[in-house]
């Protein structure tokens, strides 16, 4: 049940821009799934000041908080998030090149780090250009793709802990694996990231971006909502193709659906809600389990009021 603390409200809006602030906020509207009930709070912080501030608060009101990038992997359950969301986009995600090395703001997008590395003459995020994630996102993530991921480009990540003490992590501080990092566990915001690349032709960097997307676009059903590959890939095997051979393409609950394009993703197909996806995961899992005995786990993360 949504619950506005009406002092808290007033202490952010005494120190935030209105636009950085929203209450009782649909989801829906933050995330590529378009699925997810209100928000308590939604906060958009635009310096690294702005979310010690903020965690201040939160600790001195006792509100809970979770952090968002793009919200591109992420089911938010229909009950919505209670406490706060604090979401790193548009005003957290400047960029600047220092020699070849790209600074980007938690918030940047993976697109628009990609082309502005190829502007700079600097090569190692052509893989990223497609995935519809944050820089902060795909560090937490350790996104990839293609012939690439985090791991392979990040040098350094400036964050702030839930105490609100600043912290700076090199990259072999942090436990990147396959879609795993070490802020999975310890509950530290990424504000900057320090991208380590090397120096390329842009037009050889370009070409490589085009393949990528031109191979995603053939593949992957841009055109529906999704937050992208919904499981795991379980160890010798593609989640995308056990699910086609146990038959499940255009399996629906609701108005959650396998994609008929790539069964890797679940998408939605009108307006699904978080509980048809989850009963489609089930419903998916239960059979690929049946057929070929493997276990699929989600790779979305799912959030939000049970
Ligand atoms: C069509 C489509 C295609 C995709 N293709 C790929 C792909 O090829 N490869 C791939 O790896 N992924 C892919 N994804 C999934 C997704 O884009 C990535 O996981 C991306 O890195 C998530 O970034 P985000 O900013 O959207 O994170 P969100 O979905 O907003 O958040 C994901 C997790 O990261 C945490 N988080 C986000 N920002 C921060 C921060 N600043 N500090 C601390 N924690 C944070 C959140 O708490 C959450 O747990 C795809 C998704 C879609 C919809």
């Amino acid at each position: 049940m949504i619950v506005i603390n009406e002092s808290f409200v007033a202490e952010l809006r005494r120190v935030l821009r209105p636009e950085q602030l929203m209450v009782d906020e649909p989801m829906r509207a933050h995330t590529t799934f378009r699925i997810g009930g209100p928000a308590d709070y939604l906060i958009f912080p635009s310096t690294r000041e702005d979310v010690r501030m903020v965690f201040r608060l939160l600790r001195q009101y006792g509100i809970p908080v979770t952090v968002l990038g793009n919200g591109s992997n992420v089911l938010v359950r229909d009950k919505g998030i209670r406490g706060a969301v604090l979401k790193f986009n548009g005003p957290f995600s400047e960029m600047r090149q220092e020699a070849d090395c790209i600074v980007a703001g938690a918030g940047a997008l993976l697109k628009d780090v990609s082309h502005f590395a190829a502007d700079c003459g600097l090569s190692g995020m052509e893989f990223a250009v497609g995935i519809p994630g944050s820089i902060g996102g795909a560090v937490f993530m350790n996104a990839g793709a293609y012939d690439g991921e985090m791991k392979q480009v990040i040098s350094k990540v400036y964050a702030v802990g839930a105490d609100g003490a600043y912290a700076e992590l090199e990259a072999d501080a942090l436990d990147l694996g396959y879609r795993h990092s070490v802020f999975q566990t310890n509950g530290q915001v990424i504000c900057e990231v320090v991208l380590r690349l090397v120096p390329g032709k842009p037009e050889d960097i370009r070409a490589k971006m085009d393949d990528f997307t031109q191979r995603r676009e053939s593949k992957q059903p841009l055109e529906m909502p999704s937050a992208g590959s919904t499981f795991k890939r379980p160890t010798g095997h593609f989640a995308g193709t056990l699910i086609d051979q146990t038959g499940l393409k255009g399996l629906r609950v609701g108005d959650a659906m396998v994609s008929t394009k790539h069964a890797g993703f679940v998408v939605n197909a009108g307006n699904a809600t978080a509980a048809d996806v989850l009963g489609l995961i089930a419903e998916v899992q239960r059979r690929v389990h049946e057929v070929h005995g493997v276990k699929l786990y989600p790779e979305v993360r799912i959030i939000g009021e049970e």
